[in-house]
């Protein structure tokens, strides 16, 4: 065989990754393909945070394509039709892709086969690139997906997992396939003042030190705000400048409860995707209804405002708020309890903050986002579908000492310790002179009105 394409979607790495090594190890020269297609962007991925972590990715990938006898060739439009067209081109025999969990990646992946064939040539997906356990590899005996991620968890540790693959020495490209620029960063008015760097080597660096000095104290501080004690990896296993498979096994050499603990959230990101992949309109419905009649945009316009805007009037809420807007990241923590905050205390649609999420996050996935935020809503996998999270017992228990919001919230800089989580229990005048807004609602009636929306069920508080 002379010439494979691979299409570089969820994947933008050199380092472990089997479609290029499956193309290499069959051709002579391989044609590294990027397509930026309209229709993902039309679906919510072009927002200036991820577009600008994308061209980062795409630079690096380039540049390590270059040293190694290669390039990467950008095109533009459907992302069928423009890799039939570089097929035809090159003269390639064989088109490889990884595989993808949502709906569209599925339609497309159909769709591409269905031309490619028609062309006479082969389509090749694999299934271990986005994920370290793929969608259906480990199913109960009564469905194609796990529901609960207690048995998932147990089930997806006795898989196998495939060995990681090394980086190519050599990635030769046929000569004569023309390419589009290379995108660039976007204007920097709109994006996140603080957001991180993109690209594969970017993610390597990161990796080296969070296995290094991160990992072992995680399963101990990965709650805690303001300490940061968390990878940020998540970006890279978001464009996939981070391999799965790579990570579990590299934690796992490393060993000990933090390493357990970091894995066990890899296998989170895996259970979401198999639950998407099952059942893709959970991008927009109810995984389990629970009959609510959510506030609509029209109805909570202010209420939503303010949560957006991180001036909800509960510290630990806007912090939280704040900080994803200026690093298009926000803690897990953070993201937990700010949509408990939205749907559950001010019962707001969960459609309506996973949509403010994918606009801001660098890392916004509509399978981790949507299933996410349905967890937290309790129309998703949760087993304690009414459990409301309290954003001061939260705030006074993972930022004690109130440094996460002394650090984005400045008109509270001057609070000592707890006390900062209810500034409202000021005394008149102190409370007078903060620039802070009081409370958009009383905790109380919150709890109330998410009761009696959900009546018959009993709603706990933590
Ligand atoms: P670490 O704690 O270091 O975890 C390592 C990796 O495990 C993460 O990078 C991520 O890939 C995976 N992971 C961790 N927690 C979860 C989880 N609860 N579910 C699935 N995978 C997980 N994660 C996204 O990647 N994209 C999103 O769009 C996203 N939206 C979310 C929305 C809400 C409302 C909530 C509650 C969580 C969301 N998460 C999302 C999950 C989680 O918050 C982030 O993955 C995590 O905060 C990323 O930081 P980290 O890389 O430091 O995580």
């Amino acid at each position: 065989m002379n010439v494979s394409v691979v299409v570089f979607t969820c994947d933008l790495r050199l380092h472990d990754h089997p479609p290029l090594r499956a193309a290499l190890d069959g051709s002579r020269d391989v044609v590294p393909l990027f397509v930026r297609d309209p229709a993902v962007d039309a679906a919510g991925f072009a927002a200036p945070n991820r577009l600008a972590f994308l061209a980062d990715c795409l630079r690096d990938l380039d540049a390590g394509l270059r040293e190694r006898g290669g390039r990467l060739v950008v095109r533009s439009g459907d992302t069928v039709a423009e890799v039939c067209k570089a097929a035809a081109e090159a003269d390639a025999d064989e088109v490889h892709l990884a595989a993808d969990a949502s709906g569209h990646a599925h339609r497309r992946e159909a769709r591409l086969r269905r031309a490619l064939e028609a062309e006479g040539r082969r389509l090749h997906v694999h299934d271990t690139v986005a994920t370290a356990v793929p969608p259906g590899a480990v199913t109960p005996a009564s469905s194609d997906h796990f529901s609960v991620f207690t048995p998932y968890f147990r089930h997806w540790s006795q898989h196998p997992l495939r060995t990681p693959l090394a980086v190519p020495r050599r990635v030769p490209v046929p000569d004569g396939i023309g390419s589009q620029p290379l995108p660039s960063r976007g204007a920097p008015g709109a994006l996140s003042p603080g957001l991180a760097r993109g690209g594969e080597t970017e993610g390597r660096k990161r990796l080296v030190a969070w296995l290094r000095g991160g990992l072992g104290a995680y399963e101990d501080r990965r709650d805690e705000l303001a300490g940061d004690g968390t990878s940020r990896l998540s970006p890279h296993l978001h464009f996939g400048t981070l391999s799965p498979v790579e990570l579990a096994h590299r934690a796992r050499r490393v060993g000990g409860s933090g390493a357990e603990a970091f894995v066990r959230q890899l296998a989170w990101r895996d259970f979401h995707r198999q639950v998407l992949a099952a059942r893709p309109d959970t991008s927009r419905t109810d995984y389990r209804t629970r009959h609510d009649h959510w506030r609509t945009e029209e109805e909570a316009l202010a209420d939503i405002e303010a949560w957006r805007e991180g001036r909800t009037g509960y510290p630990v809420v806007d912090a939280a708020m704040r900080q994803l807007h200026h690093e298009g990241w926000m803690h897990n923590r953070g993201r937990l309890l700010t949509a408990s905050f939205l749907t559950k205390t001010l019962y707001v649609d969960w459609r309506i903050g996973a949509r403010h999420f994918l606009h801001w996050l660098v890392d916004g996935d509509l399978a981790n986002n949507q299933l996410n935020w349905q967890w937290t809503a309790g129309t998703g996998t949760d087993t304690r579908p009414n459990r409301v999270l309290n954003p001061v017992l939260q705030g006074k228990r993972y930022d004690p000492g109130g440094d996460y919001v002394r650090r984005w919230v400045p008109e509270l800089a001057a609070l000592a310790g707890p006390a900062i989580h209810e500034p409202w229990k000021l005394p008149g005048p102190d409370r007078a002179a903060l620039d802070y807004p009081d409370p958009v609602i009383a905790l109380s009636h919150g709890l109330d009105r998410f009761r009696t929306a959900r009546a018959g069920d009993t709603a706990a508080c933590s």
